[in-house]
């Protein structure tokens, strides 16, 4: 029998080091996937369509909100970002285990329509050390970095109502502790009521 999958929902200001460290859980965890956002922010030079989001023009996003098919949205730095809900229950009820990297609005979102979903939260070591972090990246203009700064350092209380918090101090060790919560809580006992269900009538049976 198929389990229903898990759903992680990965959050963490910008220059967390999110993206590095989901990219190393999927390629260490085969049996989970991305899942793939809407966007209506156009593609960056080596992003591919359907991969690392679908690219939509904004009034194709507008109309796919009227038709209610986002479980949740946000409008973030003038673009909007969204998780289809038909596509993530399909894979859910497949036995998927998917990965969501989404900001904290959606995630908190997600939060009151998943709650068995698990919510984590990427940090940063130091403010000193996002900020660091930020100026390395080397592709935007002071002010977008302080513009970007200021969000992450008033999106880091967000943590507190999350289920984990991952500090990326070294990087090996913060894709580690990611992995083990993704296999700690495949080992949740609620998670494997069909498996234990079946387990336990054999037995009856045999008694
Ligand atoms: P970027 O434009 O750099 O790819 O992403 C900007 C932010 O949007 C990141 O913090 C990312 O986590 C967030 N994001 C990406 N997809 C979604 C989504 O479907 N929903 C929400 N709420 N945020 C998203």
């Amino acid at each position: 029998m198929t389990e229903k999958g898990l759903c992680i929902v990965v959050s963490a200001p910008s220059g967390s080091g999110k993206s590095t460290i989901c990219r190393r859980l999927l390629a260490a965890c085969p049996d989970m996937e991305f899942s793939v956002s809407f966007t209506s922010r156009p593609p960056r030079p080596n992003e591919i369509d359907g991969k690392d989001y679908h690219f939509v023009s904004r009034e194709d996003f507008q109309r796919r909100i009227e038709r209610g098919e986002f479980v949740e949205w946000v409008e973030n730095y003038g673009e909007f970002y969204g998780t289809s809900g038909r596509a993530l229950q399909d894979l859910l009820r497949r036995g998927k285990d998917l990965l969501l990297d989404i900001e904290p609005r959606g995630a908190k979102e997600m939060k009151k329509k998943f709650q068995e979903g698990v919510f984590v939260f990427v940090l940063p070591p130091s403010l000193d050390e996002l900020l660091k972090r930020l100026q390395k990246r080397g592709h935007e203009t002071p002010e977008a970095i302080q513009k970007r700064f200021a969000q992450a350092a008033s999106e880091l209380e967000e943590v507190l109502w999350y289920d984990y918090a991952v500090m990326n101090e070294d990087l090996d060790t913060a894709v580690g502790q990611l992995i083990a919560i993704y296999r700690a809580e495949k080992c949740r006992t609620s998670r494997l009521l069909g498996a234990i269900n079946h387990l336990c009538s054999s037995i009856k049976k045999e008694v």
